[in-house]
């Protein structure tokens, strides 16, 4: 990834002269500036616990972000560099009335640096880039009070008097805009930036910090909330925060680039193709007159690499129909290329309105296909069940009913060819690995739907996973030990 934000190193006395002109108004920045410290601050560690949330996995496409407890989070910033370590120690919140697997207590780290961002994986140490966590971690760097601070000064803010405070906005890298509010006791009470996301374009992350406390010296917020898209990502509350700690993160010299997209193909059937080559894998078939693909995962990137394999196996076809199986955003992120490729959307009924609503949001930070054409989303959303009648290849579209992992889920079932096509209710794993013995209720509910629809299920094409199962596959994981049926 490019690197997109510079490190605002500017002196400060450089930077304040910019608001000579307009000192009643400067004044918040000014004193904001003073009172945070922020003159001879390079770095910040602040420690917490409280709650994370997982971003773009709702539950359902009306609700907020599923909660995490996080025991243990500390962040290390270096401004200078404009670098930053986050570590963490989460385990899924279980929301009343819904079946999850047993939370597992997890320990992360990620890390920010010249505009790269990576991950450590504490299990095996292995590292692994994030290109599409550069913008997000980038902003996070700069909606700290501090950082916002300091960004201020080094891009030529301006400030209003609003609320009895201050209102400091600017633009950094000629791109990503900062608003942020100063209260009337000097303190950075909110900064709102936005970043890019493919589902919901230009989205706003919105960070709210109160209750100031002298941190052994150092003034710095005791809550802070952060919320992206419109719900909360992380609500800490912070037991420490010291300055100028030795923050010295480089990118690793071993990391690995980011995988190129590619997708292969492997023909399950006639007409029917299961499209994979990464984490998210979608089907072609080939219906008559048209071509129908199921699931467009990720982003655009992803979407035009399956639309050109789709393409390339099924010549001389439109491709007509895009079924998706729900809306998490590993899931949606693709979508908006195939609506304006002229597919209609097929998905559950409670989807339509959430990308409805969700797709009308500008993608001016980055803009992708459909920001271009502004083409209007065709939609064959449904509850219970759908066909997509054809002569060869007829496509039978189920809603999962009781699912905890998402309620506006769906399956696919192809009669003819019986391949059942699902996401994230049942994900192989390899032919030799062991089972699980703890059940998953997501693949158990998987089951009992199979069972009550009376689908006749030869080959399951799950959507991640690295092979083609059998619905034995599924019953050992649903702890099913006879043949059912
Ligand atoms: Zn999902």
């Amino acid at each position: 990834m490019r690197k997109s934000i510079p490190t605002p190193v500017v002196g400060l006395a450089i930077a304040l002269t910019a608001f000579g002109s307009s000192a009643l108004q400067a004044h918040g920045l000014q004193e904001a500036t003073e009172a945070a410290g922020v003159a001879g601050l390079k770095s910040i560690e602040f420690s917490g616990t409280g709650n994370w949330f997982q971003f773009g996995q709702a539950p359902n496409p009306n609700s907020a972000w599923p909660p995490f407890d996080v025991k243990n989070y500390t962040a290390d910033i270096n401004y200078e560099t404009a670098s930053a370590r986050v570590q963490y120690l989460r385990s899924q919140v279980v929301e009343a009335g819904r079946a999850r697997p047993a939370p597992v207590e997890q320990r992360g780290i990620q890390f920010i640096s010249g505009g790269t961002a990576w991950n450590e994986a504490i299990t095996g140490n292995a590292e692994n880039i994030q290109p599409a966590a550069v913008e997000e971690r980038t902003a996070e760097i700069w909606s700290t009070p501090q950082g916002f601070l300091k960004a201020a000064l080094a891009n030529n803010a301006t400030t209003k008097a609003v609320d009895g405070g201050t209102e400091v906005s600017f633009t950094v890298g000629g791109k990503y805009r900062y608003v942020g509010k100063i209260n009337p006791f000097n303190q950075v009470a909110q900064v709102n930036t936005w970043i890019d996301n493919p589902v919901l374009g230009d989205t706003l992350l919105e960070t709210k910090f109160s209750d100031y406390k002298d941190f052994g010296g150092i003034q710095f917020p005791s809550h802070i909330v952060r919320s992206q898209g419109g719900y909360p990502v992380l609500d800490i509350n912070v037991t420490s925060a010291r300055a100028n700690p030795g923050v010295d993160i480089k990118v690793p010299q071993d990391l690995a680039k980011p995988p190129a997209v590619t997708v292969t193909s492997e023909k399950l059937a006639d007409g029917v193709y299961y499209l994979t080559g990464g984490t998210h894998h979608s089907l072609a078939i080939e219906q008559t007159d048209h071509i129908a693909i199921i699931e467009a995962p990720l982003n655009e990137e992803r979407s035009q690499a399956v639309i050109a394999k789709a393409k390339e196996l099924i010549p001389n076809k439109p491709i007509n129909f895009l079924i998706n199986t729900h809306a998490h955003f590993d899931h949606a992120g693709g979508l908006r290329t195939f609506v304006d490729e002229g597919a209609a959307i097929v998905t559950h009924s409670p989807n339509q309105a959430y990308y409805e609503k969700v797709w009308a949001t500008p993608h001016s930070l980055s803009p992708d296909r459909l920001e271009k054409s502004k083409k209007t989303a065709k939609f064959e959303s449904f509850n219970g069940k759908h066909v997509l009648a054809d002569s060869k290849h007829p496509i039978e579209v189920h809603s999962i009913a009781g699912n905890g992992h998402n309620d506006a889920f769906v399956l696919v079932y192809l009669p003819n060819e019986k391949i059942l096509i699902e996401a994230d209710a049942f994900t192989p794993t390899a032919a030799n690995a062991p089972i699980p013995t703890a059940l998953n209720p997501y693949a158990v509910n998987l089951y009992e739907n199979i069972q009550k629809l009376n689908l006749n299920v030869d080959k399951i094409a799950a959507l991640h996973g690295p092979r083609v199962a059998t619905l034995a596959d599924l019953r050992a994981v649903a702890g099913i030990q006879q043949a059912a049926k």
